[in-house]
């Protein structure tokens, strides 16, 4: 039987429902871009990330892009960040031709390393903006320190990480903004795309609305340089349906990640041992295991093995930002960053964080991984 990355449908069936329901309200209703769906979903995550103001937007990406908007980072700024993440990260500092610079992962985590960030602090450093890959908050006392001595505002990368807690503060709740998205295979997927900053700043806040609109306030009156990027209404309602079930599926991913890494340590391929690494999470932080990601030096021929045996698995990410390039102009290079470019050819993603009904993944994935020659 084949197990798929993330089975999204299993999630859905038990809450269709409820979501038709939401849908047909707004549909009713004829409003559908903000409006009081929104604002409403925005009080939710607000109160559920424990900060005072949410912001919804269109997309995660557009969340980081405008969160550096708002804090006016102009051509030539520099922005700290790491280069083992998505795209978006490094695509928002682009847009705005500011310069990613990159500081390396700490090897356990895939988090940005804070003993490294002080290094590339400049005069022109404008934004630190770790990122919470995979589910676990970056370690964000050290950052925060650093941050508040230098000045710099902290801008989080949470889009993989709604609900998850460091030191148990809240993703999202530690930086002068939190970026979050709602792409379908996030631990809260809209049925399309959607984001959200998070701020303790009313100021701030205020601002970000003005920008998801053109910048204009009163409407047709344009004070700043916006851009359109707004939640649409039917994606605030079906995602006010999810969020209440949102630490439950979450646990239910680390109840998977936990029965993994029992299943997978000390694994035994005929008379060698498997060495797989499986997830590190650091003791303060709960993590909500947006991947379940293992490392593995033969990493490529764990993939194939693993597709031919119908098992989902997805390298997150192939290629470090640094290396990406459309970045050119930042003249990264092979070598700069060892534990980022190690990590994008020893780790895969593998099934089966999916936030199925059942607690219990798939009992064949052990079973086939213990198969591969490696
Ligand atoms: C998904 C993601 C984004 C972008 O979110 P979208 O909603 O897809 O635009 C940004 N950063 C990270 C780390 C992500 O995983």
């Amino acid at each position: 039987m084949p197990v798929p990355l993330l089975d999204l449908s299993a999630q859905y069936r038990p809450i269709r429902g409820q979501i038709a329901k939401a849908i047909d309200a707004v549909l009713d209703d004829q409003r559908f871009i903000l409006g009081p769906p929104v604002e409403r979903f925005e009080r939710e995550v607000a109160a559920s990330c424990n900060v005072a103001h949410a912001v919804g937007v269109a997309s995660g990406s557009d969340a980081l892009l405008l969160a550096l908007m708002a804090l006016n980072v102009s051509p030539g700024d520099e922005v700290i960040t790491t280069p083992y993440t998505f795209f978006a990260t490094g695509g928002a500092i682009a847009r705005l031709s500011a310069k990613a610079v990159f500081v390396d992962i700490d090897p356990a985590t895939y988090n940005i390393a804070p003993d490294q960030i002080e290094g590339k602090i400049t005069p022109r450093t404008k934004v630190i903006m770790p990122v919470h890959l995979f589910g676990q908050c970056a370690d964000m006392d050290p950052i925060l320190e650093i941050a508040d001595r230098h000045k710099i505002p902290v801008i989080e990368d949470a889009a993989q990480a709604i609900g998850a807690t460091y030191k148990g503060r809240q993703a999202g709740s530690m930086g002068i903004f939190g970026c979050f998205s709602f792409f379908p295979s996030k631990n809260l997927g809209a049925a399309g795309d959607g984001g959200m900053v998070t701020t303790q700043d009313t100021a701030l806040a205020e601002k970000v609305r003005i920008l998801r609109v053109h910048g204009s306030k009163p409407k047709y009156y344009h004070s700043l340089l916006g851009i359109n990027s707004r939640l649409d209404a039917i994606q605030a309602a079906i995602l006010s349906v999810k969020l209440p079930y949102l630490s439950e599926w979450s646990e239910k991913r680390a109840e998977n990640a936990r029965f993994y890494n029992q299943q997978f340590s000390g694994m035994k391929n005929g008379v060698r041992p498997l060495r797989v690494v499986t997830p590190y999470i650091a003791p303060h932080n709960q993590s909500i295991y947006n991947q379940y990601v293992l490392r593995v030096k033969d990493r490529d021929a764990l993939l194939e093995h693993l597709k031919k045996n119908g098992i989902g698995c997805e390298i997150y990410y192939p290629v470090p930002l640094h290396l990406q390039p459309c970045f050119s102009e930042w003249k990264g290079k092979e070598g700069d960053f060892p534990q980022s470019e190690k990590a994008a050819l020893e780790t895969i993603a593998l099934t089966d964080s999916s936030p199925a009904a059942s607690s219990i993944p798939s009992e064949s994935t052990p079973r086939i991984l213990a198969g591969a020659k490696l």
